[in-house]
C-alpha cells in the first residue's frame, strides 16, 4: 500500500504549509491591526514605545523651563553694564547691602574711616549747600540718576545724602525737643547718630525731607527709575514694624541695579532682603573693593 502512503504523507504536507501560510497571514494581520490602532508612520520595533517616549519629551519641555525661571533668580540675566538716557554706563551687578537700622549700629570708627570714601556733589545735582557729600561708590550712579531726571524734565535734586554723627546728633536732639523728651518716639522719625543710613554716605533724601515729596513728580519719576539706578525707597509705607521707621517718600538708598530690581520684585524691604540671601551686612562695611555678591 506504498501509494496510499504517499497519498498521506503529500496530504499532511499540504496540510502543514497551509498552516504555515495561515499563521503567517495571522501574524501579518496582527501587526497590520497594532500598526494601524497606534498611529502609522512609526518606524519603532515596539508600538508601545511610542506614548512612552513622547511623554518623556513632554516632561522635557517641561523642565528647561522651570529650571530658566529658578537660574534667573540666582544669575542675573540682564546685562552687566546698564547704559543710561544720558549715555552713562553703570554696573548693573555692583551692589552696597549694608544694613543700617535701630538694631544695627555702625562701629564706633565708622564716622572717621568713612571720610576717605566720600566725595563732593557737583551743585547741578543738588539743593543744599549744608550737607554735600556722598560715598564715592554711589556718586556715578546717584548723578546718573538726577542727570536723567532732569533730561525728562524733571527737577529732581540730592538734598540731604551723607551726614557726620555730629550733624545727626543735632537732627536727633532737635526732633527729641520737638517730641516732648521722648527718645523712643523720636528715632522713628530721627535715628540716633550711627543708626541712621546717612551717617554711611549710600543714601540721600531728594529734593526735602517731608511729606510733600510724595506728590511731586519727582517722587512719580523716582518710583519708575530709581531702581534703574540702584535706589530702592528705602523706608515703604507699610513697612514700618519691620524697617522702625516711618514712612519717607524722599529717603532712598543704593543698593546696586540688579539688587534694587530684585528687592522691588519681591517686594521686601531691604531687612528681609539680607535675610533671604543670607548675606553678611559685616562684609559691605566700607565698600570700596568689597562690593556685595
Ligand atoms: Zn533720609
Amino acid at each position: 500500500m506504498t501509494e496510499k502512503r504517499r497519498k498521506a504523507i503529500v496530504r499532511r504536507r499540504i496540510f502543514v504549509a497551509l498552516l504555515v501560510v495561515i499563521l503567517a497571514l495571522l501574524i501579518a494581520l496582527g501587526y497590520f491591526i497594532v500598526t494601524i490602532i497606534n498611529g502609522s508612520g512609526s518606524n519603532t520595533d515596539s508600538p508601545s514605545d511610542v506614548p512612552i517616549s513622547s511623554d518623556v519629551a513632554a516632561s522635557n519641555d517641561s523642565l528647561p523651563s522651570g529650571d530658566t525661571q529658578s537660574s534667573k533668580e540666582e544669575t542675573p540675566s540682564e546685562p552687566e553694564i546698564f547704559v543710561t538716557p544720558t549715555g552713562v554706563e553703570l554696573d548693573a551687578n555692583f551692589g552696597r547691602l549694608l544694613l543700617i537700622n535701630g538694631e544695627n549700629a555702625l562701629p564706633d570708627d565708622y564716622d572717621t574711616k568713612v571720610r576717605e570714601y566720600l566725595v563732593e556733589i557737583d551743585p547741578q545735582y543738588r539743593n543744599n549747600n549744608y550737607v554735600t557729600q556722598i560715598h564715592k561708590d554711589v556718586y556715578p550712579y546717584i548723578t546718573a540718576m538726577v542727570a536723567a531726571a532732569q533730561a525728562d524734565g524733571v527737577n529732581l535734586k540730592v538734598w540731604s545724602p551723607f551726614r557726620s554723627y555730629a550733624i545727626q546728633n543735632d537732627l536727633f536732639k532737635a526732633q527729641v525737643n520737638r517730641v516732648g523728651g521722648d527718645e523712643e518716639k523720636a528715632a522713628t522719625v530721627v535715628a540716633r547718630p550711627g543708626t541712621s543710613e546717612h551717617n554711611t554716605g549710600l543714601c540721600a533724601d531728594f529734593n526735602m525731607a517731608g511729606d510733600a515729596f510724595e506728590s511731586t513728580p519727582m517722587y512719580t519719576w523716582m518710583c519708575e527709575n530709581a531702581e534703574d539706578y540702584g535706589f530702592i525707597l528705602r523706608y515703604p509705607k507699610d513697612k514700618q514694624h519691620i524697617t522702625g521707621v516711618i514712612y519717607e517718600s524722599w529717603h532712598w538708598r543704593f543698593v546696586g541695579i540688579n539688587n534694587a530690581k530684585l528687592i522691588n520684585e519681591l517686594g521686601v524691604t531691604l531687612e528681609e532682603f539680607i535675610e533671604m540671601k543670607k548675606f553678611d551686612p559685616a562684609m559691605d562695611m566700607y565698600g570700596d573693593d568689597s562690593a556685595a555678591e
